[in-house]
């Protein structure tokens, strides 16, 4: 530390420079064809941070167009995996050289901890791009055994045009574990960001340009969902669309993707995840599991863990109880300037909303709020993370998800009563189960849900299934048979 004795405090954060704002078609930045913009906000303070091009019809309309070239006449498709595979490697060695920029870029535009951004969020896309680089080369399809005179083998071809729409959550993890993937098939891409966060796909596309990903292959476009999403949804000449964000609009996109082309669909969605703690767990442990698996990335997570069921026998020692005490240390703030905080503003002014009519709700419905729950700072969108006890299944707080630092603590007596079987982690039917840990993701971890939380996987290998098609090639053993 600089001045031994001093007070010490770190460098105020700087904003970075804005650079890319304009839709990324075809390996160029454009207006959008209407010219129209929209503004992207710190939700430190509600201030515009920057005008970006607004996406819409006509846009999506060219960005299919460039990567449906780039796919049918393009080289992309049609190199070798390893070559793909190499400036895949490229791609991911510039994510990680420009992590601190990325970070800051991304901590700006979503209220995040940059330290927390660089190591997930910027680790997570540069973790995804590389792993599937490694995949690239070892597409195979299978030889078969058919009866008869015929002889058959499998090809696992590019799918084509991919549809990307990824939410605000976690915006350079997502462009990363839909990307990579994709680009490992073969196939070209038009990536649409939420339209909270739309400058990390931006300034990924330049990256991604640098590495040598042909122009074409990736085209992002920033807009809003009922107009630029709603667009790739429904388009005819979009061959897949892989989906991240509510379940409310998952229905809305299978609903075009069915009334247009019959494109497949992947849904990653909402949940409402449960962590049980049994009456043999360390209960220090569980408790700090339990303050992160909710309150990481403010609540804004689809895997939180806001349900947490404590055995009856549990329910009132004294860790419980701390609880509210352990709170006191949990630092909201603005987490660009202060390097001990916790957890940073939500989103925009909807969610910030949403989350406090959800907290109120839970107060009306009868839960007793331990701590938290207000509004807290001058301005910005800053809720002091609320802990809900006596909270029953019953009530909205449990059933629907928040999105946002609530976290409602729930008595079970027996295993039974908690998931109606013995056999916890093969009876739970979930996407996903973290069994003494929270939130351990990796890029060889398929992760997804099931149920009303959606189907197909993003990472691991399964990933790649959905950006390929089988093609079965048949021929006969011996001349024709006929
Ligand atoms: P959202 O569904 O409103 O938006 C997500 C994306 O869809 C955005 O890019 C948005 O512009 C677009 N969109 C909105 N309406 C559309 C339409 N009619 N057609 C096409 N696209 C449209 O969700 P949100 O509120 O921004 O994000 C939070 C939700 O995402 C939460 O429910 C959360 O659980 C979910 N989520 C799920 C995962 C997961 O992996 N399962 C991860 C992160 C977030």
């Amino acid at each position: 530390r600089p001045d031994e004795g001093k007070s010490w405090a770190p460098p105020p954060f700087e904003a970075p420079e804005v650079r890319f704002t304009k839709l990324f078609i075809n390996g160029c930045f454009v207006d959008a064809v209407s010219g129209r913009t929209f503004e992207t906000r710190d939700p430190r303070t509600g201030d515009v941070i920057a005008s970006v091009a607004e996406g819409d019809r006509e846009d999506v309309d060219l960005a299919v167009k460039a990567a449906r070239d780039a796919f049918d006449h393009g080289e992309w498709p049609r190199m070798s995996g390893s070559e793909r595979g190499r400036i895949m490697a490229r791609f991911a060695d510039l994510v990680e050289r420009h992590a601190d920029e990325l970070a800051a870029l991304e901590s700006l535009d979503a209220g995040k901890h940059p330290a927390v951004t660089k190591a997930v969020d910027v680790g997570n896309a540069a973790g995804s791009l590389r792993y599937f680089a490694g995949a690239a080369d070892k597409i195979h399809g299978e030889t078969l055994r058919m009866r008869g005179q015929f002889q058959g083998y499998t090809l696992r071809e590019p799918l084509g045009v991919a549809g990307l729409i990824i939410p605000w959550n976690f915006p350079t993890t997502m462009f990363g574990i839909k990307v990579a993937p994709a680009l490992a098939a073969g196939c070209t891409m038009v990536v649409k960001p939420a339209e909270q966060t739309p400058l990390s796909a931006l300034y990924l596309a330049d990256l991604a340009k640098q590495a040598g990903i042909p122009d074409g292959v990736i085209n992002v476009v920033p807009g809003f969902g009922p107009t630029a999403g709603a667009a790739i949804a429904s388009h005819m000449d979009v061959d897949m669309v892989s989906f991240t964000g509510s379940t409310e609009v998952g229905r809305l996109i299978m609903e075009a993707a069915a009334r247009s082309n019959l494109k497949p669909v992947f849904l990653e969605l909402g949940g409402k995840s449960p962590l049980i703690i049994f009456d043999d767990a360390d209960l220090d442990m569980a408790v700090e599991l339990a303050i992160s698996a909710n309150f990481f990335n403010k609540g804004e997570a689809c895997v939180a863990a806001s349900r947490v069921y404590v055995q009856e026998s549990i329910y009132d020692r004294r860790e419980f109880k701390k609880l509210a005490e352990r709170m006191r240390s949990w630092v909201v703030g603005d987490p660009l300037n202060d390097p001990r905080v916790d957890q940073g503003p939500q989103v925009d002014k909807v969610q910030y909303e949403r989350v406090l009519s959800y907290i109120e709700h839970g107060k009306r419905e009868g839960a007793t709020l331990l701590t938290g729950g207000t509004p807290c700072g001058q301005k910005g969108y800053y809720i002091q993370s609320a802990v809900f006890t006596n909270v029953n299944e019953d009530m909205v707080i449990a059933k629907e998800e928040i999105f946002g630092p609530v976290m409602c603590l729930m008595k079970f007596r027996t295993v039974e009563e908690a998931i109606a079987t013995r056999r916890v982690v093969r009876s739970v039917r979930a996407g996903l189960v973290w069994v003494n840990c929270y939130f351990a993701v990796c890029s060889d971890c398929p992760f997804g849900g099931r149920g009303l939380s959606g189907f197909g996987k993003d990472e691991g290998l399964h990933a790649l299934d959905k950006y390929l098609a089988v093609k079965s090639v048949v021929t006969p053993l011996r001349g024709s048979p006929w």
